[in-house]
């Protein structure tokens, strides 16, 4: 079933505050509803008139209010003194201006400096530079465990590369070859580690059958805890 003929409509629905909702409309059978950092997504079939779309978000109201108060918890703001995930904690952001830019961790605390540029706002170009940083550090640590599961699980892959994705954790080609998203580093080590069990599983079993399951949670009991938590992380995705 593929979707064809997309078509999409924001408005902000009127019990639920002001979240915006977006109606994508395709060859489905069922309803389905997904609620991220940007608000709710419903995906429905053809047929269906906006006034049952209406009357079934107005039924589910507290739970997406609910569920989109938990998403915004994560999404990461650039500001002085905000708490930005690592590694299952938080670090403590501040910045001040300097000749170069650059990112110190001192305990708990990023520190950076920003070197005066004119075309962006400060804001901006510490995100840059803290991005930049996170990705240097997820450069040396995501490959290092991803070996050790490697080993552990007796696989073999053809490459690793740590990526800029903005809708998954991971993913592993046909041809063996394994991709991390560096953001995995705001993650706790369990939920890394889910990952990758996952992104390995997939080596031998290319789908999400029960068998693929079955192998992950040989490694990773608690695999449906990890795989909600990092549904709810999203919003980490979109800085
Ligand atoms: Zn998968």
């Amino acid at each position: 079933m593929t979707d064809v003929n997309i078509m999409s409509h924001h408005k902000p629905i009127a019990d639920l505050k002001s979240i915006a909702c977006t109606v994508i409309r395709s060859r489905r059978k069922t309803a389905s509803l997904q609620v991220t950092a940007s608000g709710v997504q419903v995906r429905v079939p053809y047929q269906v008139t906006q006034q049952w779309v209406d009357q079934w978000l107005a039924s589910k109201q507290s739970w997406i209010e609910q569920q989109y108060a938990r998403v915004q918890q994560f999404v990461v703001e650039i500001e002085q003194g905000a708490l930005l995930p690592y590694k299952g904690a938080f670090l403590v952001l501040s910045w001040v201006h300097g000749q170069r830019s650059r990112v110190v961790l001192q305990g708990q605390q990023l520190l950076v400096t920003v070197a005066a540029k004119t075309d962006q706002t400060e804001a901006d170009q510490v995100r840059g530079i803290v991005k930049r940083w996170y990705k240097k550090q997820a450069l040396s640590i995501l490959p290092q465990r991803l070996e050790f599961w490697r080993q552990k699980l007796q696989k073999e892959i053809t490459g690793l590369k740590v990526r800029d994705y903005k809708r998954r954790w991971g993913s592993c080609s046909s041809q063996g070859e394994i991709a991390l998203n560096w953001r995995l580093l705001m993650a706790s080590p369990t939920l890394q580690d889910y990952v990758m069990i996952h992104e390995l599983c997939h080596l031998e079993h290319f789908d999400h059958s029960p068998k693929f399951w079955r192998a992950v949670a040989q490694h990773c009991p608690e695999w449906r805890v990890s795989r909600e938590q990092l549904k709810q992380r999203t919003a980490w995705m979109y800085w």
